[in-house]
């Protein structure tokens, strides 16, 4: 006998807490960066640059660099993922935009069968691209370490399902749908299902877990971060699955995504 759990992105009508002020970068810094401009990552380049004004604060942000750029080491020397919603470790939401830019690189120059652009189609949004997807977050954000021992937990991750949904009054963008036999702590199977109403030109212009959008792959993929950190929750943090408190500091602390906002909303939208 199976019992069926879902969770899902609600939407939440509220303004991003996300919006920054600018960084202050020093001038001769800048100077430096052009007379050196070679071939470099936007992480790099971001590693070359951003030196705080104030030289108070520089150890604080030299801790700050160390520990958005050291996101891997420090969440696979940690035994279960859910006590990262316990610890100081923080992956700057600036961080965490240009890992997803990796990831989108890496997605468009996959093989056909495995390629997502920045722009795709709904046409394009197969099972296997958007597993694809999910794989490479947990690369780049966890090392590998979150869908490879869930499944050597005996825990089925099943090809996610693409389809528009019709009963969903909230009309989530994506949800998990969690598995599980009577009498079993941890669950038999994780499922996810996209909602291809989600995913049109709206998909374009979009604030999503407090994070402003720079394009649909960038909208698909904060949503399969969030619906990653529900992952963690059931296999990890069975009596914290929900949007409280341990799914905020996760999402927040891992991947970037505000501290409180966990829904989205459309910026080009008539309702
Ligand atoms: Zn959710």
């Amino acid at each position: 006998m199976l019992n069926l759990q879902s969770s899902f992105e609600h939407f939440v009508w509220e303004a991003t807490k996300s919006l920054r002020p600018p960084r202050l970068y020093r001038r001769e810094l800048m100077v430096m960066e052009s007379e050196n401009e070679v071939e470099q990552t936007p992480a790099h380049r971001h590693r070359c640059t951003s030196v705080p004004e104030d030289p108070f604060d520089i150890e604080t942000q030299q801790e700050k660099e160390f520990s958005k750029h050291d996101h891997v080491r420090v969440i696979k020397s940690i035994h279960n993922p859910c006590s990262l919603a316990r610890s100081n470790h923080i992956t700057d939401p600036q961080h965490a935009a240009e890992v997803r830019d990796l990831i989108m690189n890496e997605l468009s120059f996959s093989s056909v069968e495995k390629r997502l652009t920045r722009d795709f189609q709904k046409d394009d949004l197969t099972s296997q691209r958007i597993m694809h997807a999910f794989e490479l977050l947990d690369k780049h954000f966890y090392g590998s370490s979150i869908l490879s021992t869930i499944k050597k937990k005996g825990i089925e991750i099943a090809e996610p399902k693409i389809y528009a949904f019709v009963q969903e009054k909230l009309q989530p963008s994506m949800k998990t749908v969690c598995y599980s036999k009577i009498g079993q702590f941890l669950p038999s199977k994780l499922e996810l299902h996209l909602n291809l109403n989600r995913f049109g030109d709206s998909a374009q212009s979009r604030v999503t877990n407090g994070i402003i959008v720079r394009n649909k792959l960038d909208s698909l993929l904060i949503t399969l971060s969030h619906e990653l950190v529900h992952f963690i929750l059931y296999v990890w943090c069975r009596n914290k699955q929900g949007h409280g408190e341990t799914f905020k500091k996760l999402n927040h602390s891992i991947h970037g995504a505000d501290k409180d906002a966990f829904g989205y909303y459309d910026l080009n939208s008539d309702h």
